[in-house]
């Protein structure tokens, strides 16, 4: 056994079917009992709910939560949070929403429950990416960890196909990178492997049995599996694939799950040389010999996006991302070389099956 240095966060993790009724109690166990609700403009309908649910426990519901959390939304946010004199804050929603709760969070210290309906993990983190003036930047802090998650399967069904697609592979790609982490240990490693074979189990039957008894289940395994990875997310630090991903959806303004679900194989490819225990165990949780085919072979026939073309971004921009890539280092198994990461951007805009 190598040596090893495992941090575990403080978290309170309700899972099951038919769990957001629990928010009640959860709430009173805070002793709190003025709630604000958050949702994004999409979920207003789950946000009244909860509200609902929630009766004299609710004193208002914000609904404008926005992709990597503008800080002008989070300001009005603030303002409105203190109006209704709220003692806790309940977000519903993926991570655009549960960023907006961190974000209020770190400004006023108040406690969060969080409902989580995708499967992008950030209810189990310390982290949060805040973007002013387009730049998006990230902290570490416990004063954002949630003091509660309470995972309702039956809030998942809702989630589009697409974007269970992107969503899940957004979420191995935590555990991917975990594994091959420099802080990497034997609990997080189990994790990882356990959220990435759940996830990646879990996924064809979302999109292929849609009205099946299975799906159900499915989506069941998908939500585990998606706490198992923010888990590992929000235990050990991340490289190439995350920084990545971070430059695309900062500077270019590319959507998060999607950019994730894109740049996951060629990232994978890009280590294997450098980390092939790690992505070893990647590959035998996915059940295939080659990771890096593995999941650009699962997102592409489930319907994910293969190619940064079709998100959007020009080729013209792959320079600049490059440059940006190397310009402050980071921890990753592979050396960080401008010419290889122009090469994987390259492979990634085109679509390119990675060999
Ligand atoms: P999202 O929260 O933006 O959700 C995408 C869209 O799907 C939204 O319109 C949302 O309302 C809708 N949606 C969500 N769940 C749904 C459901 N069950 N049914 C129907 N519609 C649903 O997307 P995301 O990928 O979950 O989150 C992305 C954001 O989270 C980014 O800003 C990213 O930076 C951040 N993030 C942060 C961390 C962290 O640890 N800080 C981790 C992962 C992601």
């Amino acid at each position: 056994m190598l040596p090893f240095v495992y941090n575990a966060l403080p978290a309170r993790v309700i899972f099951g079917t038919g769990t957001l009724a629990q928010v009640v109690q959860e709430l009173r166990n805070l002793g709190c009992s003025r709630a604000v609700v958050l949702t994004t403009p999409h979920q207003v309908e789950q946000g009244k709910a909860v509200k609902n649910l929630l009766g004299d426990l609710c004193v208002g519901l914000y609904t404008k939560a926005t992709m990597h959390t503008p800080t002008d939304i989070t300001d009005a946010a603030v303002s409105a949070v203190q109006e209704l004199h709220a003692d806790c804050l309940v977000a519903v929603g993926g991570g655009s929403t549960i960023g907006l709760g961190k974000a209020i969070a770190l400004r006023t210290d108040l406690p969060q429950i969080v409902v989580p309906t995708t499967y992008a993990g950030s209810e189990a983190t310390p982290i949060i990416g805040q973007t002013e003036d387009g730049v998006k930047t990230t902290q570490k802090t416990l004063k954002v960890l949630p003091e509660v998650i309470v995972y309702d399967v039956d809030l998942t069904l809702t989630l589009p196909s697409k974007m269970s697609v992107t969503s899940g592979v957004n979420a191995i790609a935590h555990a991917v990178e975990a594994l091959y982490s420099k802080e990497a240990n034997p609990v997080v490693n189990l994790l990882a492997q356990e959220g990435i074979k759940a996830i990646a189990s879990a996924l064809p039957i979302i999109i292929h049995e849609r009205d099946t008894p299975s799906l159900r289940e499915a989506r069941s395994g998908a939500l585990y599996g998606a706490w198992a990875c923010g888990t590992c997310l929000g235990a050990v630090g991340m490289s190439l694939h995350h920084k990545l991903c971070h430059t695309l959806g900062g500077t270019f303004n590319l959507p998060h799950a999607e950019t994730h679900t894109v740049i996951l194989p060629h990232a994978i490819a890009y280590n294997t040389p450098y980390a092939a225990d790690a992505i070893a165990k990647v590959a035998s949780s996915l059940g295939v010999t080659n990771a890096a085919q593995g999941i650009f072979d699962l997102a592409k026939t489930l319907g994910g996006p293969y190619s940064l073309k079709e998100l959007g971004m020009k080729e013209a921009d792959l320079e600049k991302a490059a440059d940006i890539a190397v310009r402050s280092p980071y921890p990753n198994p592979a050396p960080l070389e401008r010419e290889k990461l122009l090469e994987l951007l390259r492979n990634a805009w085109a679509g390119t099956r990675p060999e």
